[in-house]
This record gives C-alpha cells, sequence and structure tokens, in this order.
C-alpha cells in the first residue's frame, strides 16, 4: 500500500464526491518515523469547501433522517466489514502517518470495527418510551430524534478509533456528518470514510473536508447550519469552541486532556505494577489523552518499584513502529517533539530527579524522525508543572506518597480527571479507591488506559464537558426528544 501510495493525491469528500480543495491548496502526509517518506498528498480544505461540505450535509439531512433505523445499521454493518477486510492495510496507514506501532494501530481499526458494530446493533432497540397519559384517549410517547447536520473534529492520536466512535452514534441515530480529522493523520480519515462509500451511505450524509482548524474547523464552529459540535482534543482548543458555539445556541461534547495517575499501595506485586506503568505511559509514545503520566508510589515500596520502573524502561526498544521488535515508535510531529523535550528540561530545572531517558534519540535509525528516549523522573511533587500539565508523550514522573490516604490526595491535586488506575491486592482499597478517586474512567490492577465500546467514555473535572460518549450514553448527545 504504502510505496504505492507515496505519489497519491487525495481528496475532500462533499456531497458525494472527491474533490480538491477549491484553492488547490494541498499538503504532503509526512511519516513520523522517517519523513523524507511521504504518504501522498493531501487538501488544504478552505473555509467555502467546508461551507459545501456543510449544505451537502444539510441538503441530505431530511431523506438520511426518514431511513428507517435497521437500514442504517446496515450501512454501518458494511461499513464495518469493508475496514474489517482491511485491518493490515488501514493498520499500516495508521503507523505509518502518526507513528504507533503496527500492533496497537492494527488493534485500534479493529477496535473502529467494534465500534460501527455496536451502533449498527443499536440501530435495532426502542428509540423511545411510551407514558401513561391524564386522558383517556391519548397515547402519549416520547422519541429521540436526530439534530441535523453535526460536525465532527477530531486529534491525531486515535485517528481511526475516535471518528469511528463519534461517526457511528451519528449516523445511525439519523444525523448527517461533516468531519474534520486532524490535518496530520489524515489517511485513516480517508479510509474511514471510503469505507461508507463503499458501504453505499448516500451522498452527502458523511462529508470529510481535510485541512487546517482556523479555516475548515473554524466554519463548523461558527456556521449555524451545524447543529453541534462533537470535538477531541487539547482544552485550549476545545474551550474555546465551546464557547462560540454555545453563542449561537448549538451543542457540544468535548472530550479534552488528561494527567493520569496510576496508584501502587503497598500490597502491591511490584512486577505487575512496574508493567502497568510502562503500558500505560509508554504505548503509543505516551500520546493517549489516557496515557499514564503520575506514578504515585506508597513509601515503602517507593525504592524497589523505582529501581525495577528504571531497569524496565531502559530495555524498551524504539524505532519505526513497523518493526515488530519495536515497543515505542516516534512521537508525532516535529511540535510534539519540541513539546515534550521542553517539558523535559521544565522537570530537571523544578528539581525533580531524571532517572533514565531525557533526550532526543540520534543515529541512523532516528535521526530522520522524532524520536525521544522513554523518561522517568522520580522525586517528583505534586506541584510541581511536570506533575500538573499535560505532557503527551513518553514522560511519567515517580511521586512518592505516605500512604492510601495521601496516595489518593495526590492523585486528585489535579484539574483533569480523565482516568485512574490502583495496583492492589486488597478488595477493599480498591473499592475505596474506586469510591474516591475523581476520575470518569477507573482501572484496578490494569493501566490507565483502556476502554470499550459499549460503555460511556469520558471524564471529571477539565477532561470533559457535555454528555460521555460510546455506549448507550452517546444517544444522549447526538439526539433530542420529542414528546407526542
Ligand atoms: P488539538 O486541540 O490541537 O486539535 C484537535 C482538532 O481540533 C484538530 O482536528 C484540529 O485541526 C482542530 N482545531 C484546531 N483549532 C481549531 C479551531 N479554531 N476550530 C476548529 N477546530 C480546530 O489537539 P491534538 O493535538 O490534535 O490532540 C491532542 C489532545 O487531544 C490532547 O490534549 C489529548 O489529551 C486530547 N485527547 C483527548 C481525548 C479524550 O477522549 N479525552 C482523546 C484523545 C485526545
Amino acid at each position: 500500500m504504502t510505496q504505492a501510495q507515496n505519489g497519491k493525491t487525495f481528496r475532500n469528500y462533499i456531497g458525494g464526491q472527491w474533490l480538491d480543495a477549491s484553492n488547490g491548496a494541498a499538503t504532503p502526509n509526512l511519516n513520523p518515523a522517517n519523513t523524507q517518506r511521504t504518504l501522498g498528498t493531501f487538501p488544504s480544505a478552505t473555509r467555502a469547501d467546508a461551507q459545501n461540505a456543510i449544505q451537502a450535509a444539510h441538503d441530505a439531512f431530511a431523506a438520511w433522517s426518514r431511513t428507517p433505523m435497521p437500514k442504517r445499521g446496515e450501512i454501518l454493518h458494511r461499513a464495518a466489514n469493508w475496514m474489517d477486510a482491511r485491518l493490515d492495510e488501514i493498520g499500516e496507514a495508521l503507523t505509518r502517518e502518526e507513528g504507533k506501532t503496527f500492533a496497537e494501530a492494527r488493534g485500534e481499526v479493529a477496535r473502529g470495527v467494534s465500534i460501527l458494530r455496536y451502533f449498527a446493533g443499536q440501530c435495532m432497540e426502542p428509540t423511545g418510551d411510551v407514558y401513561p397519559s391524564a386522558s383517556a384517549s391519548t397515547l402519549l410517547f416520547a422519541e429521540r430524534v436526530p439534530l441535523g447536520v453535526v460536525g465532527l473534529i477530531t486529534p491525531w492520536n486515535f485517528p481511526a478509533a475516535i471518528p469511528a466512535w463519534k461517526m457511528a452514534p451519528a449516523l445511525a441515530y439519523g444525523n448527517t456528518v461533516v468531519f474534520k480529522p486532524a490535518e496530520i493523520t489524515p489517511l485513516t480519515a480517508w479510509y474511514i470514510v471510503s469505507a461508507f462509500e463503499q458501504a453505499g451511505l448516500p451522498p452527502g450524509v458523511l462529508n470529510l473536508v481535510v485541512g487546517r482548524g482556523s479555516q475548515a474547523g473554524q466554519e463548523l464552529v461558527e456556521n449555524p447550519k451545524v447543529k453541534a459540535i462533537s470535538f477531541t482534543g487539547s482544552n485550549e482548543v476545545g474551550t474555546r469552541i465551546a464557547a462560540t458555539v454555545a453563542q449561537r445556541g448549538g451543542k457540544t461534547q468535548l472530550e479534552l486532556g488528561g494527567k493520569n495517575p496510576i496508584v501502587i499501595l503497598n500490597d502491591a506485586d511490584i512486577a505487575r505494577a512496574v508493567e502497568l506503568t510502562v503500558q500505560g505511559a509508554m504505548l503509543s509514545t505516551g500520546q493517549k489523552c489516557t496515557a499514564t503520566s503520575r506514578a504515585i508510589v506508597v513509601r515503602e515500596l517507593a525504592k524497589d518499584y523505582g529501581e525495577a520502573l528504571a531497569a524496565r524502561v531502559k530495555q524498551l526498544r524504539v524505532g519505526d513502529g513497523m518493526q515488530s521488535d519495536v515497543y515505542m515508535g516516534p512521537l508525532v510531529s516535529a511540535d510534539a517533539e519540541k513539546t515534550v523535550l521542553e517539558y523535559i528540561a521544565v522537570g530537571k530545572n523544578e528539581g525533580a530527579r531524571l532517572v533514565t531517558g531525557g533526550e532526543k534519540l540520534r543515529g541512523d535509525e532516528y535521526d530522520s524522525g522524532f524520536f525521544v528516549a522513554p523518561t522517568v523522573f522520580d522525586k517528583v511533587t505534586s506541584d510541581m508543572r511536570i506533575a500538573q500539565e499535560e505532557i503527551f508523550g513518553p514522560v511519567v514522573g515517580v511521586i512518592e506518597a505516605k500512604d492510601i490516604d495521601d496516595a489518593i490526595t495526590l492523585a486528585n491535586h489535579t484539574r483533569f480527571g480523565l482516568s485512574a488506575s490502583v495496583v492492589t491486592r486488597d478488595l477493599n482499597l480498591a473499592l475505596r479507591f474506586m469510591r474516591e478517586i475523581e476520575a470518569g474512567i477507573v482501572h484496578v490492577n490494569s493501566m490507565t488506559a483502556g476502554a470499550e465500546p459499549q460503555v460511556p467514555f469520558g471524564g471529571f473535572k477539565d477532561s470533559s464537558s457535555g454528555t460521555r460518549e460510546q455506549g448507550k450514553a452517546a444517544r444522549e448527545f447526538f439526539t433530542q426528544w420529542k414528546t407526542v
């Protein structure tokens, strides 16, 4: 696939047609493991392109919203099957444009398939409730109906799963969609939209605009024909979008950053705690909203855990994610690499101790990509910037706690509340952690990352705003009640 696509030109998908950007602007899609390899050229959609896409979605809404739900479900099933038959191909595209390992990328595409199948199944579920009425001659019911045109704005770090978990419920519940993926991962987006095209989705129901947030994205945010925006990305962008959409009476759902803790209590199995920390912090190069970025360990275990963690992290093989022995790929872009290296410098200046990593990797294998060594700091205190701000890279800070009370207080000492994990063999301590931790997703003896399509996904505090994504909770956002 990849070599063949080197010189290929990709387009926006508007009203069922593949179109160049209206001003002809296009950008090469770079492989972060080796920027000399490109994955084709993608349009830089303008505001006018986004307006055309919104109009196409607007025009398609009446027919799509009247299409029987089971028929919509059949299209979702066919799109899932199309993707399922191409797991390797799409997984490879994802690795080459985003950098995560092929095993993770393929797993993410498979998760996208499961999400489509889950919402295809939801198309056979009841769409409302019948109520008793005070009047003998009244049939009183309330039905969930679609919103209209919805805008989906997504980040680069899960370019298959996040679009799938927004698009599947949006379409299943009868909305039409304009999808604006992150401009640096458009190839995976192209595959997902192609899956729906091949599945027979009518023209205009799903539209793709590839381009910068400040252009195509901003048009979606400001255009009154777009009734709702489902956004996943940074807090900075998300909160600005929510303010703009609120001013025009639209609806938003925001999934934002995290600063997720793994808490290691004094009865924990140290080897397991280390493995879960490494998986949570270093898989996907730490670029998950649910990545582990703080390891909070009770004092009795701190020394043994710290030594074992450093030893394990030093063994990790870093390289091009297409190589089967690689554990961790590159960061996604030059900007991401710069930010991570800046945070490493901040950590050192704040007085945290660099245990391992902390530098850009050099040498033939690394010089054309964005590789930073997996990094561990200890002697981190909770008020440091590296313990408070989202780094979004392969950096974990170890914080010592006096006991479980202190550990939970430290874990909650952040503006974020997306996910959290506890490592313990004591069921009572696990239950206490579950009750007291301020996080939307809680793991016991598993890493901070990981979710399944049938359960609600989202965070507390500054990590989310609006109703939850995935599972039955997704219906809240993509429908409104009509009482009859
Ligand atoms: P980002 O905020 O820079 O970009 C996200 C999307 O918004 C991109 O498509 C971008 O083009 C678009 N955008 C930017 N400016 C815009 C504007 N003015 N109007 C409309 N759209 C605009 O985020 P990113 O760097 O792509 O992703 C990383 C962030 O995403 C991290 O903070 C991470 O924690 C977060 N994230 C959260 C979750 C979650 O579920 N909570 C999941 C994954 C990622």
